[in-house]
């Protein structure tokens, strides 16, 4: 089956609505999709309608914001009951521990002389505040030329104004969604800040955890890298899932060939 199991909306720091991103996945050929937006779920209903409607399979899903000693680690969750009243409480403490994180950043921002207009961060959707919101309103504000540059200098995890998302555990983000009767999956392993031991060592420990996926399979990502975190997968008795990260561009959505238990639910 074909599918992106990693797409994001404008309820996260996507740039589109959930339906439209729908239209986006049918065109790409997915038959297979799923919404996974930054610690919160409030673009699934509007995704799930669309999907169905187009005749694509749709499956929960959400991009959970952990740390591991300082390093960023996101954990995508699966198939999980949206509405368990232990997941939206967990969902819930994520997004308030976002935004008082968003507020740290500012101080510290405002510690560097960067101050933002009242209603720079005013959506008309309820969305949840990330770094690219930061670097988008430093662009439009006219403090920085460029998204790219104002991320480098202010947003990134060697900046001198860089706030973690450490809320949680990679550990207790795979707890909530296996809690909540959900597959939990390492989304972009190759992405993870770590010399390549120090990398295998998390993901193993993971693994041992409870993890039970890896995406191997990640936008860009040159082949011989995806055949990498295949074997690693398969060694650790790991399914793999692939996923775009689709934020806007257009041609971000693929469709690959998935094999795994997500299919079947
Ligand atoms: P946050 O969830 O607030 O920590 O923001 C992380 C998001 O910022 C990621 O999901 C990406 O969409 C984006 N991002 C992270 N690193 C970079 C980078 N170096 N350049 C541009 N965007 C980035
Ligand atoms: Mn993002
Ligand atoms: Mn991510
Ligand atoms: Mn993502």
């Amino acid at each position: 089956m074909k599918g992106d199991l990693h797409i994001h909306s404008y309820y996260s720091d996507g740039y589109c609505a959930p339906a439209y991103v729908m239209t986006k996945a049918k065109q790409a050929g997915c038959e297979i999709v799923s919404l996974t937006d930054h610690d919160t779920i409030s673009g699934m209903e509007e995704a799930r309608a669309k999907a169905l409607s187009l005749g694509i399979k749709f499956v929960t899903g959400v991009e959970i914001s952990a740390c591991y000693k300082r390093e960023e680690i996101h954990v995508l969750g699966y198939g999980f009951d949206a509405y368990s009243p232990r997941f939206l409480r967990f969902i819930e403490g994520q997004k308030q521990y976002r935004r008082e994180r968003a507020a740290r950043i500012f101080a510290m921002l405002a510690r560097h002389g960067i101050a933002f207009a009242e209603n720079a961060f005013a959506f008309d959707v309820p969305r949840e505040i990330s770094r690219s919101h930061i670097a988008d309103a430093m662009v439009r504000a006219g403090q920085e030329p460029d998204f790219e540059t104002a991320f480098a200098k202010w947003l990134r995890s060697t900046s001198p104004t860089y706030v973690p998302m450490d809320s949680v555990l990679p550990q207790t983000a795979i707890d909530e969604i296996h809690a909540a009767g959900g597959f939990a999956v390492l989304a972009h392993p190759m992405r993870i800040d770590l010399d390549s031991y120090e990398r295998t060592a998390l993901i193993e420990k993971l693994a041992a955890y409870g993890l039970d996926g890896l995406e191997a399979v990640y936008k860009h990502v040159a082949s011989a890298t995806v055949r990498e975190y295949t074997h690693l997968a398969e060694r650790l008795g790991l399914f793999v899932t692939a996923g775009a990260d689709f934020h806007r561009e257009p041609g971000e959505i693929l469709a690959r060939v998935q094999n795994n238990p997500i299919v079947d639910l």
